[in-house]
């Protein structure tokens, strides 16, 4: 009984163990713990939530480990501004509200800065720009938004593409169903459950480009809904991270780092 106890009691230190060594410089798994307070000092270490499948910004690799524009950017940041930090891959909508929360310090998470936002987080310079881009079937006879008019879309949960399709519900009369990340909205599609999806363009064309079982198709950018991405913290909060960060920025794009990582998913 009592050796029971105490290999439960190791098993749970190692798990314990193999959170706590998640990593101080990007890259490592999701990792838990460390509750993020809320003053404005600089930290020992930053906990920094970002979505879980969003290529090729934040995804896994077959390693399992964490990578992407965002992942190596902020790796390259923290390197450059001195700073640790550690990543929680919480998706989407559950970042944004850790981070309103108090329970991240910051996110990174193709994550558009937008005016209503600003009134819950503050942004640090934009580093990416991109519209948002209606997808469907690749044997799909949708040729434009016209076409979807009457039927089924589905949303992400929280993102710009949901507040997009919202805005045109009433207009086309769409039915939206939402999800929680983007790989599962994009079967929604491919099973027929959905006829068409609201995603940001380069991580739609990404998705389609790398996974040949995902048989969709892009149809319409819509310019209008064309966003630049940022680094957030929560409004009023971690003002030495967005400052660190926006310096660390301009160091990587003065010294060619910054395309490197662009050009290393991009290309
Ligand atoms: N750029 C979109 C937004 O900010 C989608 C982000 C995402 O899905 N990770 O809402």
């Amino acid at each position: 009984m009592k050796k029971r106890v105490v290999s439960l009691l190791l098993a749970g230190l190692m798990l314990v163990g193999a959170v706590g060594c998640g990593n101080s410089g990007g890259n490592g798994s999701s990792a838990a713990s460390s509750g993020a307070a809320s003053s404005s000092a600089a930290k020992d270490k930053y906990v920094i939530a970002t979505d879980t499948a969003f290529a090729p910004f934040e995804y896994e690799d077959k390693d399992g480990k964490r990578v992407g524009i965002d992942m190596d950017l902020l790796e390259a940041i923290a390197k450059d501004q001195g700073f640790k930090y550690e990543i929680k891959a919480l998706g989407f909508d559950a970042s944004l509200q850790a981070v309103e929360a108090g329970q991240a310090d910051g996110m990174i998470a193709g994550m558009s800065i937008t005016e209503d936002r600003k009134k819950k987080f503050d942004f640090s310079e934009s580093y990416y720009n991109v519209p948002v881009t209606i997808a469907v079937k690749a044997d799909s006879d949708i040729k434009s938004i016209e076409d979807i008019k009457g039927k089924q879309v589905a949303v992400k949960k929280g993102t710009t593409g949901a507040t997009y399709a919202e805005s045109i519900k009433d207009q086309y009369s769409l039915k939206i169903t939402v999800y929680d990340d983007s790989p599962t909205m994009y079967q929604a599609i491919v099973t027929g459950n959905e006829v068409a999806c609201f995603e940001d363009y380069p991580v739609m064309a990404y998705a389609i480009k790398t996974n040949s079982n995902l048989k969709l198709k892009v149809v319409e950018s819509v310019k209008a809904m064309e966003t630049p991405y940022g680094f957030a913290v929560k409004k009023g909060q971690n003002a030495e991270l967005i400052e660190k960060f926006n310096a660390g920025l301009a160091n990587i794009k003065k010294n060619g780092v910054f395309d490197e990582i662009i050009n290393r998913y991009t290309k």
